[in-house]
């Protein structure tokens, strides 16, 4: 039962992969649905889900009872849009009509992000929490832009980082043990000192920003060029291997779509 699930679940992914930019993933958490199989979805571009979602990390307001999520599955699933920016790719992580963004590209990126939140059936007014990876411009170009269409949305970066990041909204400060949408923070620190990764750990889903680089359909390890301590940042590659995770994306190279973590594995061990 349990290897049949997860067996759907990657050739569905892998289906989604294929046929378009926008891919949900399901929580591996123990499922009440009792016929274990697929429900309706209304999302465009989104797989059915047969899961529940994480309730057990809080501190934020999208909180729901596990009574109200095997009622509203849809709701329940999270969903990523991906923002490809040229050379760089931007992020949304979104549930339940809400959603959060994860860097925001060079600079003139809003409308790109706006489509791509259009794609994914959402709106400005969905997204509540914008999360920049690290500092560098091709991460953070548009982040004026993008609060002045999200003034309630909270602003968020990696400390060290927080100094050399160009916004008229200083960002939160946040590291390891932190939550934000019901994603965790991961610091990560090389490439930047202040990088962080986000996981979703119920749906499987890492956002590496520059900690690690898509390459063939693969990973590979971060840039010693544009490292700033690249011993440090092969250091973080080893602590993000210790997470389980399905799907990993990058601020530059193509999503890896199945096993991540795996993959994250060996390049570490390599
Ligand atoms: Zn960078």
């Amino acid at each position: 039962m349990t290897t049949q699930r997860l067996l759907n679940r990657r050739m569905a992914i892998a289906e989604m992969g294929k046929a378009g930019l926008a891919v949900v993933v399901f929580g591996a958490a123990a499922c009440s649905d009792p016929a274990g199989t697929v429900s309706t979805t209304t999302a465009p571009g989104t797989i059915p889900s047969n899961t529940a979602l994480a309730d057990s990390t809080g501190g934020d307001a999208t909180t729901t009872s596990p009574a109200a999520a095997t009622t509203t599955a849809a709701s329940a699933m999270t969903a990523f849009q991906r923002v490809s920016l040229d050379f760089v790719s931007a992020y949304i992580l979104y549930r339940g009509g809400e959603a959060a963004l994860v860097d925001t590209g060079v600079e003139g990126s809003a409308s790109a992000i706006e489509a791509a939140l259009g794609e994914a059936g959402l709106d400005w007014d969905s997204v509540g929490h914008v999360i920049l990876t690290h500092k560098h411009p091709d991460h953070v170009g548009s982040v004026d832009e993008v609060m002045n269409q999200v003034p309630g949305a909270t602003l968020y970066a990696g400390a060290p980082d927080i100094p050399q990041i160009d916004s008229a909204i200083v960002p939160q400060p946040v590291g390891d043990g932190d939550h934000v949408f019901d994603l965790e923070v991961i610091a990560s620190p090389g490439h930047t000192a202040g990088h962080i990764c986000v996981l979703d750990a119920a749906a499987g889903i890492l956002v590496a920003g520059d900690a690690m680089v898509g390459a063939n359909g693969g990973v590979t390890g971060p840039d010693p060029s544009f490292a700033e301590d690249i011993d440090l940042a092969l250091d973080s590659v080893g602590k993000l291997a210790a997470f389980s995770y399905e799907v990993a994306l990058f601020g530059h190279g193509e999503p890896v779509l199945e096993d991540a973590s795996a993959a994250v594995s060996a390049l570490a061990e390599g």
